[in-house]
């Protein structure tokens, strides 16, 4: 059996454990997000990144298929990104009131997303998401809202439930410690289940219908066809609000977003991660008559929102997004790497499936046919997955340990020849 002795030089990692050390004497468990935590054989300590790399403490050069968990979808140092922020930092970084960027990237993002008539800026998905649902709550005077098992819309009370529940779960599982449960709030469903969508809301007392409209957090899975059609429909007769959240698919899997590559348009969206590539933006946006209620009652704050510094990268960012073929090589180089990765277990007769968008994607390690949802999503083998993600960042390649694979168009020909053959030999290391 072939093991990581094939490997003249294989990555070690000793420094960013010993800094890892270090850091716990300051940080809470030496991160700043718990998605950090727990990552074999360490979590990383990186010192820079440029393109599709990351260099690490241990001077280790790192193909990256994180890309700071979506967001880098023009790779780690994009010229045209990095000026425009530099010229804003020059005249001024957070003004308490409006600009011009701001009103740019607003503009942009209602002329790309279909749902986008009016815009508001946070700074994190999970503020976007907090105002989505008081949007909704408040244009329907209804207090339930529908989520999904196994999505994910951010790390705040309302709506951490149920990201992750064991088989069988009765009722919403709370996600931490600490969780407020607000009965009646938040119910969770099925995912994929056109019945149960239209059974729930069809008894006319949901304000709003939130999901991944692809889901990419636990497992890339696309809707049924028909699905989001369905859930369009079953929400407009009973008058609930359907939410996309796109935090992920924004921007990433096409222009328009998840929403226009699918054709199905929602009453508000939610975005971040790829819409500014890196810097800390995000967005509520949807119909004009929801997204006025921020000017009538509605409170939507924060002292960040709009800072203009983040509205030029985001400028910057959707401009180039926005050009014709802005995607064309990257979904190129995704389908070819899908289709590698899916090679190379298929010969080692290991059971996975690689499933989703070229841009991002999942590989589903021990599944023997796509999941449709995160019941499915139980049967991955996520310690054997591990070892094979241990695997490839020891050949120079880093892909996240729950299976998603982000791309950005710097990962060239090259780049994606060097990680099939890292995921070949990880492959038969595991
Ligand atoms: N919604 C979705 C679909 C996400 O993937 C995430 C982050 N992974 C969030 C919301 C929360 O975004 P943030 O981490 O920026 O708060």
């Amino acid at each position: 059996m072939d093991d990581v002795s094939e490997l003249a030089r294989p990555n070690t990692f000793e420094e960013s454990g010993r800094r890892m050390a270090e850091a716990g004497r300051y940080l809470a468990g030496g991160v700043s997000s718990n998605f950090r935590l727990g990552i074999s054989p360490t979590p990383l300590m990186f010192e820079r990144a440029e393109g599709p790399y990351l260099f690490d403490a241990d001077g280790n050069r790192l193909i990256d298929y994180y890309l700071g968990m979506g967001p880098m979808i023009l790779g780690h140092t994009p010229r045209d990104v990095i000026a425009a922020a530099a010229e804003q930092m020059g005249r001024g970084i957070l003004y308490a009131g409006q600009s011009a960027v701001e009103v740019e990237a607003a503009r942009l993002i209602c002329a790309m997303v279909p749902c986008a008539e009016l815009v508001r800026f946070n700074s994190s998905g999970s503020e976007a998401v907090q105002g989505a649902l008081r949007i909704a709550r408040a244009a329907t005077g209804r207090r339930t809202v529908v989520k999904f098992e196994g999505h994910y819309h951010g790390w705040f009370d309302n709506i951490l439930w149920s990201t992750a529940p064991p088989a069988g779960a009765n009722g919403p599982v709370a996600g931490s410690l600490g969780q407020v449960a607000d009965e009646g709030a938040i119910e969770a469903l099925p995912w994929n289940d056109l019945g149960a969508v239209r059974a729930r809301v069809g008894r006319g007392d949901v304000a709003a219908v939130i999901m991944e409209p692809a889901m990419c957090n636990a497992g890339a899975i696309a809707p049924a066809p028909g699905y989001l059609e369905g859930v369009r429909e079953a929400c407009t007769a009973s008058g609930t609000v359907l939410i996309f959240d796109e935090v992920i698919t924004g921007f990433r899997v096409g222009p328009g977003g998840a929403q226009a590559r699918l054709g199905v348009t929602p009453d508000l969206a939610t975005f971040a991660k790829a819409i500014a590539n890196g810097f800390p933006v995000a967005a509520v946006a949807g119909r004009a008559e929801l997204m006025e209620l921020c000017a009538k009652g509605v409170v939507h704050g924060g002292t960040y929102n709009g800072q203009a510094v983040a509205m030029a990268a985001c400028v910057a960012t959707l401009r180039r997004l926005q050009e014709a073929g802005a995607y064309d090589a990257m979904e190129a180089r995704g389908t070819r790497l899908m289709q590698g990765i899916r090679e190379a277990f298929a010969e080692a007769g290991v059971p996975a499936v690689v499933a989703g968008f070229p841009t991002i994607f999942h590989v589903g390690l021990g599944l023997e046919a796509p999941a449709r949802n995160w019941a499915d999503l139980l049967r991955l083998d996520r310690a054997g997955y591990v070892r094979f993600t241990t695997a490839l960042l020891r050949r120079g390649v880093r892909a996240l340990e729950r299976g998603a694979w982000f791309l950005s168009t710097e990962h060239d020909d090259a780049v994606i020849e060097a990680t099939l053959e890292a995921v070949r030999g990880a492959v038969r290391e595991i």
